[in-house]
C-alpha cells in the first residue's frame, strides 16, 4: 500500500484529497498544526495524524521522525498547506505582508520537502505534488479573458508564482522523482470565504491524478483538472 503525506489535511482541499485517496486504496497520513483539529478530522477519514507547523522547523522535523518510525518510507507528498494573507492595498503591502505569506506557501515548501526527502528517497516511486494556483501562472495572470487576471494579490499571487519556479527546478534537480504542481481551480474553502465556484471534489481533481502517477509520469509541469497549463 502506498504511503501519502498531506499537508494542511484538517480542512478544505487537504482533506478531500486524502478522503479520495484512502478510496483508492493509499494509506494517508495528514498533517495539521492543531492538534484536536488534526485528530478529529483523521479520525472521520480514517487517516493517520501527526502535528505538524509547514513554519516551524521543530514540528517538521518531528512530523518526519514520526512517519520514519512508522513506515520506514514515503511514497507520495502533498505539499498542500497555504493561507490567502488576506486582501491587501498596494499601498499597504509591505515586506512583512510577503514574508508572512512565503513563510507558509513557500518556505513552508522548502521546510517540509528538505525534511521529507530522505523518507522519499526510499520509494520505489516517489511523487510530490505541490499545490499552487492559477494565481501565480504569468500564462494565465496575462490572459484578459482568464479570471486570475482580475485578482490582484501580489503577495499570494506571487508565492505561487514562486511554488512553481521551485517545483521545476525540484523536478530538474530529483529525475528519479515525479515533481509537479497543481492549480486546483477556484474553489469553496475557508481560504476564500467559500466564495469559489467548484465543490472540493473538483478541486482536487489535479492534486489526486497527480498524487497516483506511476514512475513513468509526468515530471515538472503544472497541471488543473482539465489537463496540462501553461506556465
Ligand atoms: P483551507 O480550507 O483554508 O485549508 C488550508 C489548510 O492549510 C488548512 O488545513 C490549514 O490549517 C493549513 N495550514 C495553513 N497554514 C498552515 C501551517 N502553517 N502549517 C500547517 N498547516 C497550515 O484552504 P484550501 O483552499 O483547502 O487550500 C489548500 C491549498 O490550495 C492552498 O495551498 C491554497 O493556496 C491552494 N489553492 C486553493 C484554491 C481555492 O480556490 N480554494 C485555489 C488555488 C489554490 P488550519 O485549519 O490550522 O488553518
Amino acid at each position: 500500500m502506498r504511503v501519502v503525506f498531506v499537508t494542511g489535511g484538517n480542512k478544505g482541499l487537504g482533506y478531500e484529497a486524502a478522503r479520495r485517496l484512502i478510496a483508492n486504496g493509499y494509506k494517508v497520513y495528514i498533517g495539521a498544526r492543531d492538534r484536536e483539529r488534526g485528530a478529529a478530522a483523521s479520525r472521520a477519514l480514517g487517516a493517520c495524524f501527526v502535528q505538524l507547523d509547514v513554519t516551524d522547523d521543530a514540528s517538521v522535523r518531528s512530523a518526519a521522525s514520526e512517519i520514519t518510525r512508522i513506515e520506514g518510507h514515503l511514497d507520495v507528498l502533498i505539499n498542500n498547506a497555504g493561507i490567502s494573507g488576506g486582501m491587501v492595498k498596494p499601498e499597504d503591502m509591505s515586506v512583512e505582508i510577503l514574508k508572512k505569506t512565503y513563510e507558509t506557501n513557500v518556505f513552508g515548501i522548502v521546510r517540509v520537502t528538505h525534511c521529507f526527502l530522505p523518507l522519499l528517497r526510499k520509494s520505489i516511486a516517489p511523487v510530490i505534488v505541490n499545490v499552487s494556483s492559477g494565481l501565480g501562472s504569468f500564462t494565465r495572470v496575462l490572459d484578459a479573458e482568464a479570471v486570475e487576471s482580475k485578482v490582484h494579490s501580489a503577495h499570494y499571487n506571487s508565492s505561487k508564482s514562486a511554488v512553481n519556479m521551485l517545483t521545476l527546478q525540484y523536478a530538474k534537480s530529483l529525475p528519479e522523482f515525479r515533481v509537479n504542481c497543481v492549480d486546483p481551480g477556484y474553489t469553496a474553502t475557508d481560504l476564500n470565504h467559500h466564495s469559489g465556484p467548484q465543490s472540493v471534489t473538483e478541486g482536487t481533481d489535479a492534486i489526486v491524478r497527480m498524487a497516483m502517477i506511476e514512475k513513468d509520469g509526468p515530471t515538472g509541469t503544472l497541471s488543473d483538472r482539465h489537463g496540462r497549463q501553461g506556465w
